[in-house]
């Protein structure tokens, strides 16, 4: 055998977890080796090294100190990598040869526990999926939280709900491709129980300790139950002794939820502004003001999944109108609440055993504050709150047994004797003090010693070798006392000990190591305790979590002057001077202008919305989805008056973006998500389209955006609201000849041949397009405007398709001002002009574009 014992231990380790970072517990290190040290060294910017390993051999090696482990752990997990951590379980000083070692967790993105790692404004799904035929099971959890929920859906529900989730890791069978699924989050292939029904059964019996799962309520959804076995059996094997504290399955149906698909959520911003991919600028950045870490991942999983759910909603509202009347005690809750922290994943931290005794003192306080919530509640009589109030569970026992055992500020490591309350347990107190008067005695030793040999640079010291020992240098020797016993000799002097002093030090040491026995021991038996109760402090955390949410919403609606929506199941939608919520706080207090609106499936079914770039059609249409979305998460809404008939699905499509990841086309992804939104859509949808047909020729837009409207007027199994907001105005014409489409325009006036936005939505359709006006503003030079303007006018006064259009020729005629008047040969450099979409150009885009459509014009103008 040519490799050391080390190595081959090793190996057999890494055998098993090929295709896992390995970091191999070495003393105070936890090394890496191989490729996996190349991988280390490279992601941590760690120095890679190389260790014999038997017959003068080397292998690569990178080693990174164990207290630093979770820094270097949150690195790599956020990259997608997968760590096992291998420890030593023997113990090192009592094995005679090499000491045992076992991989003690696997840490993966979807299991990450660490508070360093996890952002505790975030739930970290890791989620389960399984297909079979048009049918798939999903399962997701939470293990920092201890969230387990599984459900049965058809399979084109799938991607949407994973979109809501949002996976941290995805755990899928073997032949299910991710690409199709859910292309962004790191897959892992899930074992055999996603494909065993049977087995995925057993499994979850043995782990939930239970002999149905009736009571769970999946025993008829094999697929549900397929998922969850194979997530649970996946964490057995990745969390191994660490205990994973879920709570049972909870089944939960997609019914009387709202349906949004990726692209709305993208579309509508709820959790990032698409300009630049950051929280600012989100409907989430605007309605967070929560005051606990449950309070604001509740508020994200809500603003995912708005309800289609009359009763649930009204009570919602009712929470948040008992707040909003009451300044006074919502203010009071609110510092309550901000003090309660992040009581979910702490006591879940407990139960696996990797709380700090600091950490339980935070629970404690947080625990502490639920009986001055409540006090604060009641006092106030806000009786729509006492159906949270009612469900709270009492923790005072567990408040009470922390603060008996534990100091109120104890150190952070166990076994230093300065974890636990002096009074807890009488032998802890006898060997805490005894240790502390011997330490007190050798503190007296130097000068007493000093005093009796008149040696003034007599000093007593202590090192790892020889215990505590008394100095006395070279100069001195012939003053030391005959009692002395000589250990050890110096350049400059020798150390002894005396009898005396060795009792004591067996007397601290003894003391010392007594200490650490017995409070670990009251440690882990605490925690213990504190386990046995997580159910119920989990569920005192959902009820703070429901009570933050509905002060939140108030808080908001208070602050920016939001309303309590009117809801019903009929099929209008008024809104009277509804505001956006976030270009509302981003313009400015006061500058927003609001807008009506009103939508009825029986005769204001379809607006067509038209009006110039940059006038607000945008704004106004996210506006309504928003206000809409807002009601039916429970929140109050931005407007002075609105009656919401609840919608079961919202789909935008909006705006013009280019997949480049799947190599769609534009064109391609806005028909398809067309196509999408026209299959799925019911008389109770809100449907949002913004500008459908832009992406190709105008003769071929103008006739898809229109055969879009009738498709969506005429089919009464679509017959959903509708925005349709174009630049198409032909298609203003479609309210003669169909009776439930009405036409919008969002305003602007002219003032010294300058246009001024006035963001007023009027009924009528739009006469102008204002189209170079805005280029103008947008910084278009002079000439070119100048150039634009006179082919405009051309056009407008009548050039027919065969005139063409003369380079500087300013003919005139009657005013026409229709797309299909736009000679299919007019110039190249006037149709890609208009074809421009200015808004979404960078400034450098659009000057090179400038530059090159001046060329191509002076081409055929060789005056110029
Ligand atoms: P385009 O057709 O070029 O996409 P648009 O008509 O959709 O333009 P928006 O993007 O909705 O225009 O609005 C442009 C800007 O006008 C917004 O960023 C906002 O600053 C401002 N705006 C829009 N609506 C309002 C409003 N009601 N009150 C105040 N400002 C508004």
């Amino acid at each position: 055998m040519s490799a050391t014992p080390i190595r081959r231990q090793y190996l057999g380790i890494k055998r098993q977890y090929p295709d896992v970072l390995v970091f191999f517990r070495l003393g105070d290190f936890y090394e890496t080796f191989d490729e996996d040290a190349r991988v280390v060294s490279r992601e941590l910017s760690i120095t890679l090294t190389s260790r014999e390993m038997g017959r003068g051999k080397r292998f690569p090696m990178a080693g990174l100190p164990h207290h630093a482990l979770d820094g270097y752990l949150a690195k790599l997990v956020n990259r997608g990598f997968k760590v096992a951590i291998c420890e030593q379980v023997g113990d090192a000083s009592l094995a005679p040869g090499l000491v045992e070692r076992e991989v003690v967790r696997v840490v993966t993105p979807g299991t990450v526990v660490e508070p360093e790692i996890l952002d505790y404004k975030k739930n970290n799904y890791l989620v389960s999926v399984v297909q079979d035929g048009s049918e798939a099971g999903i399962a997701y959890a939470d293990i920092s939280t201890g969230e387990f929920r599984t459900t049965q859906l058809p399979e084109t529900a799938v991607a949407p709900e994973l979109d809501r989730i949002a996976p941290s890791e995805l755990l899928l069978p073997e032949g299910l491709s991710p690409g199709s699924i859910w292309p962004t989050s790191p897959v892992t292939r899930a074992g055999y129980l996603a494909d065993d029904a049977d087995e995925a059964e057993r499994v979850l019996l043995g782990h939930f300790g239970v002999t149905s799962l009736e009571s769970f309520g999946c025993e008829n959804l094999p697929l549900a139950i397929r998922a969850a076995g194979a997530l649970v059996g996946y964490l057995q094997e990745t969390q191994k002794a660490a205990a994973v504290a879920l709570s049972g399955p909870s089944i939960y149906s997609l019914d009387k939820k709202v349906v949004l698909d990726a692209q709305t959520r993208r579309n509508l911003e709820l959790f990032s502004s698409a300009w630049r991919n950051r929280i600012e600028g989100s409907l989430l950045w605007v309605l967070d003001k929560t005051c606990t870490p449950m309070g604001a991942r509740l508020l994200k999983e809500w603003i995912g999944q708005p309800l289609f759910d009359l009763t649930e909603l009204e009570r919602r509202l009712d929470s948040v109108q008992a707040f909003h009347s009451d300044g006074i005690t919502r203010s009071r809750t609110r510092k309550l609440l901000s003090k309660v922290g992040d009581l979910e994943r702490t006591s879940v931290r407990v139960q696996r055993g990797v709380a700090n005794p600091k950490e339980l003192v935070t629970l404690k306080h947080g625990l502490e504050r639920t009986p001055e919530i409540r006090t604060a509640i009641e006092d106030a009589d806000l009786t729509h709150l006492t159906w949270i109030l009612d469900r709270m569970p009492d923790c005072s026992d567990i408040v009470d047994l922390i603060s008996r055992t534990l100091m109120d500020d104890p150190s952070t490591a166990v076994g230093g004797g300065g974890v636990v309350r002096e009074g807890f347990d009488a032998e802890l107190d006898k060997m805490r003090s005894a240790s502390s008067e011997a330490r007190g005695f050798i503190a007296n030793l130097e000068r007493e010693e000093r005093n009796k040999t008149g040696i003034k640079s007599l000093r007593v010291g202590y090192n790892k070798v020889f215990g505590y020992y008394i100095e006395v240098s070279r100069s001195h020797l012939s003053q030391v006392p005959g009692a002395y016993i000589r250990k050890q000799t110096l350049v400059n002097g020798e150390r002894f000990v005396t009898p005396e002093l060795k009792e004591f030090e067996s007397l601290i040491l003894g003391a010392q190591e007594k200490v650490e026995e017995l409070e670990q021991a009251i440690y882990r038996r605490l925690c213990a305790q504190v386990a046995e109760s997580v159910a119920t402090i989990q569920e005192l955390a959902g009820c703070l979590a429901l009570l933050d949410i509905s002060n939140n919403f108030a808080e908001v609606a208070s602050l920016y002057g939001y309303i309590r929506p009117d809801l019903s199941k009929d099929e209008s939608l008024y809104i009277t001077a509804g505001r956006h919520p976030v270009v509302e706080r981003v313009v400015g207090e006061g500058l927003f202008v609001p807008n009506d609106a009103h939508l009825t499936g029986a005769e204001r079914q379809i607006m067509v919305l038209t009006g110039p770039n940059m006038s607000g059609k945008s704004t106004y249409m996210r506006q309504v989805a928003l206000i809409t979305l807002m009601a039916q998460i429970g929140s109050f809404v931005p407007a002075e008056k609105a009656h919401i008939g609840l919608v079961d699905r919202i789909f935008t499509r909006v705006g013009l973006q280019d997949d480049l990841s799947t190599g769609r086309s534009t064109f391609m992804i806005e028909m398809l998500e067309t196509a999408r939104i026209l299959h799925m859509a019911t008389p109770r949808s809100l449907i949002i389209l913004d500008e459908i047909g832009r992406g190709t020729s105008t003769y071929d837009g103008l006739s898809i955006a229109q055969a879009v409207i009738e498709y969506i007027h005429n089919d009464p199994r679509v017959a959903a609201k509708t925005i349709f907001a174009t630049h198409y105005h032909e298609l203003v014409k479609l309210a003669d000849t169909l009776p439930r489409i009405i036409n919008s325009n969002v305003t602007v006036a002219e003032e010294n041949g300058k246009v001024v936005f006035l963001h007023k939505v009027e009924p009528g359709g739009a006469d102008k397009s204002y189209g170079i006006q805005v280029a103008q503003l947008a910084g278009i030079p002079g000439p070119v405007i100048d150039r634009a303007t006179q082919v405009l006018n051309h056009l407008e006064n009548g050039a027919g398709p065969k005139e063409g259009i003369a380079p500087g020729s300013g003919e005139s005629g009657p005013w026409q001002l229709s797309f299909f008047s736009l000679p299919a040969d007019s110039s190249p450099v006037l149709s890609e002009l208009m074809e421009l979409d200015i808004a979404s150009m960078t400034p450098r885009d659009a000057i090179l574009k400038l530059y090159q459509l001046q060329e191509e014009a002076r081409k055929g103008h060789p005056s110029k």
